[in-house]
């Protein structure tokens, strides 16, 4: 597909204009609303999570938090999961009191989320996977309850990827992305998506197109692109991961390993149960005995994976939730959800597996 990198599209006539715009014809008008690119990423992306309608965005906190302005008001109020990515629990409790809009912040696995709906409850949302701690909620059973009491189920399915999870078979009302993560998959675009059914992406698109959000021509063909090689790249991220969560489970120098796809993990049962094709996403967390000392020591032994603040590229990758992506939660926030001061997060990458996990087993040893 060509990129068209144009701003405007021009009309033969009035009338050619008229049609666009009251929807009796395709056709483009200013690329903030609609552009080809965009278009053609996003049917992709239906296909890709059995949805009606996608949207795509220029970050993952842009489809997010237009999503979120799209679907509440004033006097509405949020259910949402105690462990969110840092951005959105900053949105939902540092920002949203501004507009009226309330957020209760509930334990997605222990709580009962339906003590904590109430009339005024628009939206649940939650994230398939959640970061650091790799925990799986119960989407069928949160889709029935927001349903119940007419609200919305949103789900942020960054961390699984349409290849490992698909909510809106679960009941999801709209999965949200982090382009930027694994549908991008090479380190090289920031972007978002929402996908949905027709009437929920209908509501976000005249906010999209209000806030200015669309990802550019550009970066949607890269994501064209890679969303190509997707299911490979899942697969292989998954299969790395679960090969790397076994290694370190049993290693001695490890105090705790968070993964779904382990069946010690508190969220295995319903991983499998949820999950397509057996895959648990490439996203690992470990505690290390020797605390924040040894997270340190360990970033400073390894030789080709980097410490970064973010995920989801071909080589394997390592961040320190507690210094990143939850530096603004307070410590004892922090400490009570389970996110330590020396957990190290993996992104687990497509190198060939024995050279991950003889690089980690190496900067282990001499700790
Ligand atoms: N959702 C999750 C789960 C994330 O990890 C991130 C970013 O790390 C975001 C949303 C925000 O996406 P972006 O950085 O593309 O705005």
């Amino acid at each position: 597909m060509p990129i068209y990198l144009t701003s405007a599209f021009s009309f033969s006539d009035v009338s050619d204009m008229d049609a666009i715009y009251n929807q009796e014809t395709d056709g483009y008008i200013y690329a903030r609303m609609a552009a080809p690119n965009a278009d053609a990423v996003s049917e992709i992306l239906v296909a890709a999570d059995g949805g009606e309608k996608a949207l795509v965005f220029a970050s993952g906190m842009a489809a997010i938090t237009t999503a979120v302005f799209a679907l509440v008001s004033q006097g509405d109020h949020i259910v949402a999961s105690r462990t969110l990515y840092g951005g959105t629990r900053d949105f939902f409790e540092n920002d949203l009191h501004r507009f009226g809009i309330e957020v209760s912040f509930v334990d997605m696995l222990t709580e009962d989320v339906r003590e904590r709906v109430r009339a005024d409850t628009k939206l649940i949302y939650t994230e398939t996977i959640s970061n650091p701690l790799m925990e799986v909620p119960d989407l069928e059973k949160l889709s029935n309850i927001a349903h119940d009491c007419n609200a919305l189920l949103l789900v942020d399915n960054t961390f699984a990827t349409q290849v490992v999870a698909k909510p809106l078979s679960l009941g999801a009302d709209a999965v949200l992305y982090s382009a930027t993560k694994y549908l991008g998959g090479h380190s090289d675009i920031m972007g978002g998506a929402v996908v949905g059914s027709a009437g929920v992406v209908d509501k976000i698109k005249r906010f999209q197109t209000l806030y200015g959000a669309i990802l550019g021509s550009h970066d949607c063909w890269l994501l064209a692109r890679s969303l190509r090689t997707l299911e490979l790249r899942a697969r292989a991220h998954s299969e790395n991961a679960m090969r790397v969560a076994l290694f370190l489970e049993n290693h001695p120098q490890v105090e705790k390993t968070f993964y779904p796809g382990l069946v010690s993990s508190p969220s295995h049962e319903r991983a499998k149960r949820q999950f397509e094709n057996r895959l648990y996403g490439g996203m690992l967390s470990v505690d290390l005995k020797g605390g924040e000392r040894a997270a340190n020591a360990l970033l400073s032994g390894f030789k080709t994976i980097t410490f970064l603040p973010s995920l989801a590229g071909t080589a394997t990758t390592v961040s320190w939730p507690a210094k990143s992506s939850h530096r603004f939660y307070s410590r004892d926030e922090r400490l009570k959800i389970g996110v330590t001061d020396g957990q190290l997060r993996f992104s687990i990458g497509l190198e060939n597996v024995e050279d991950i996990v003889s690089e980690i087993d190496a900067a282990l040893e001499n700790l």
